[in-house]
């Protein structure tokens, strides 16, 4: 079946989440296909993320981060940007890092807007 068909029967697959990765000239592309992503670069959204934090993983069966993404898969993949640390201080007022599993098996800080685990988490 189709993603398309899938997603009208309200069905999302976990997304993939992977490290931004850049070309030899800076260009963000895909890590899996190397398409071009920069244009994609804005609010992201992980389906059944993985957080290493018990607490969260239990609030969040979807997550807003901010970075890339590559629609020419089967799956999503989304690239979050580098947060920093848990103060996502990478990042502009309003984030929070949050530890979340990648694809590739470990653990990085994701950028999250404050106001979403501060409603999610208490
Ligand atoms: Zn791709």
């Amino acid at each position: 079946m189709s993603r398309s068909g899938l997603q009208q029967f309200g069905f999302m697959p976990p997304t993939v989440v992977r490290e931004p990765t850049r070309d030899s000239e800076g260009v963000h592309v895909c890590p899996e296909c190397g398409y071009p992503v920069g244009k994609s670069k804005g609010s992201q959204r992980i389906e059944k993320p993985e957080l290493e934090h018990v607490a969260l993983a239990a609030a969040f069966d979807e997550l807003i981060t901010f970075g890339w993404r590559c629609d020419r898969h089967p799956y999503d993949i989304v690239m979050p940007a580098r947060a920093g640390g848990p103060d996502a201080n990478a990042m502009n007022d309003g984030w929070t890092g949050v530890e979340l599993w990648f694809t590739d098996e470990f653990v990085r800080h994701v950028p999250v807007p404050k106001r979403e685990v501060r409603e999610r988490a208490e």
